[in-house]
């Protein structure tokens, strides 16, 4: 049930298992995106508090360690345990999300039972990873072995702030890293929140830190430093670049990207059109359009497009704007004001440059961060709104004829982050499966992820895979 304006419990840095200052003595806000004010401060990291988690961390990992040493299922069990009391308070924890990031609080809830999941199925995975016995020539004996990769940097963007740090502690922990957590500026609460339920469970001080700061100064900080062994990273493909590049610069540390996308959804003539203008729909405005693997191109083909359009527009017009609390509300506002700016701007050069704005286009009401649900058909493939992530509740349609004609304008593009096509021909879903470049491809369906499927990019969407088993090897070495 929702918690209207819940408490705010922790708004310090969370290092070694207990709460302190920044050494600066600076504090940030951060803002409820219904209203534009702020909700509360909280301690702004910054180079010395990473350096410090940082220390707490290198003990935690530490050979004689408890950490070190402890049972893989030991592990799995702490890991299964702070599940559970994510679980306990679900409503809170959903109720404090909401009043951050700005999600209608179903949402909410629908991210805090993904993030348990994710735990529990990573947690299950502690005591099952083991190397090989090789049988290598000659009188040798040669054997795996996989183990942790050390203090782990993870980067959590904000529009699925606690569903992406289950994503990434869930993986790391289970393989027995130590982690060192950033989350976004715009919404530290429920990472705060959530470390206080790490420490609960029982984890070994140092095991998890979070520490919420801005990015070029917290995040960089992490990222450059040397006795970091591993960042794993989910943002723009901006930050990505540099996160890269500077990770290279320090210590070669791992790097795993998950950026952006501009992800096609195909459908085709004999596609079930109900679903089809459903799944487009919901594909694109979920999350207030703040989805990086949102299907943010609709190709439709030209014997169904003027039907599904009217379809979409309609569908649109009837989205529920408002009061995230409410449950009946589809739709938020954006996250804060820049994005809201820079989605009002892209609408414009949308219209400026020709494309047919149907329906949306403004904002609603006068306070806070919230826009219509926007639908543009007759756009191309040379427009600014059909090359840039939009990162917003903007449905793009566009027109095709032929399978080759829409696969190359599919690929035509810098990301490759998902995909989908809506057909009844399986010969056709399988070559789209195989022609398109994208890490997840869903057909008849879309967004349809889970914690035992593996996620991430192909191309400027990134590397590296989150979920399921692959995502277990980004978090080990293999001696
Ligand atoms: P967006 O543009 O959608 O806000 P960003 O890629 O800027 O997304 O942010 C995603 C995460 O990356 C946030 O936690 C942010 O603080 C962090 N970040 C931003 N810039 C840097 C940087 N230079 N180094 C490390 N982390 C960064």
């Amino acid at each position: 049930m929702v918690i209207k304006n819940p408490e705010v419990k922790y708004t310090q840095l969370f290092i070694n298992n207990e709460w302190v200052n920044s050494v600066s003595g600076k504090t940030f806000e951060t803002v409820n995106p219904v209203t534009g004010e702020v909700i509360t401060r909280v301690q702004e990291g910054d180079k010395a508090d990473i350096e410090k988690a940082i220390k707490a961390a290198r003990q935690a990992f530490a050979l004689n360690s408890k950490w070190r040493t402890i049972d893989a299922s030991e592990r799995g069990r702490l890991i299964f345990k702070l599940a559970d009391l994510l679980e306990r308070d679900i409503d809170y924890l959903a109720s404090l999300e909401t009043l951050d990031n700005g999600k209608p609080f179903k949402d909410a809830l629908w991210d805090m039972n993904a993030a348990i999941a994710s735990l529990r199925y990573y947690a299950g995975w502690a005591d099952k990873i083991h190397g090989k016995v090789i049988p290598a020539d000659g009188p040798f004996l040669a054997f795996t072995r996989s183990e942790p990769i050390g203090v782990c940097g993870q980067i959590i963007p904000w529009n699925f702030p606690l569903f992406m740090m289950a994503w990434k502690i869930g993986p790391a922990l289970t393989t027995g890293n130590v982690c060192i957590v950033k989350p976004a500026e715009q919404t530290p609460l429920s990472a705060l929140y959530l470390a206080s339920l790490v420490k609960e469970a029982g984890f070994p001080p140092g095991v998890v830190n979070v520490v919420p700061g801005y990015g070029p100064t917290a995040g960089a900080a992490l990222v450059e430093h040397r006795s970091v062994d591993k960042v794993a990273f989910t943002g723009s493909t901006e930050v990505g670049r540099i996160i890269q590049a500077s990770a290279g610069r320090s210590n070669t540390k791992r790097v795993t990207l998950e950026m952006g996308g501009k992800s096609p959804l195909v459908i085709f003539e004999d596609a079930d059109i109900d679903a089809a203008v459903l799944t487009a729909h919901a594909g694109v405005f979920i999350n207030q359009g703040q989805c990086c693997c949102a299907s943010s191109r609709i190709f439709v083909h030209d014997s169904i497009y003027d039907k599904f359009v009217q379809r979409s527009v309609e569908l649109a017009k009837k989205r529920v704007v408002g009061d995230p609390t409410d449950l009946t509300t589809q739709q938020g506002p954006q996250v804060d004001e820049e994005q809201f700016n820079k989605i009002l701007a892209l609408i414009d050069t949308g219209r400026k440059q020709g494309a047919n704005l149907l329906t949306g286009g403004q904002r609603c009401g006068s306070k806070g961060y919230f826009i219509q649900p926007t639908v543009f058909s007759n756009v191309t493939d040379d427009m600014t709104i059909a090359t840039e992530e939009i990162f917003g509740p903007v449905q793009s349609l566009f027109k095709f004829s032929t399978f080759d004609e829409v696969i190359e304008r599919c690929n035509n593009t810098n990301y490759g982050l998902a995909a989908g096509c809506f057909t009844r021909d399986i010969d056709r879903a399988i070559r789209f499966a195989q022609q398109v470049q994208a890490g997840s491809v869903w057909i008849n369906t879309f967004l349809a992820l889970g914690p035992q499927t593996p996620f991430g990019g192909f191309k400027e969407s990134g590397f590296g895979r989150e979920n399921g088993e692959d995502g277990l090897h980004e978090y080990l070495e293999v001696k």
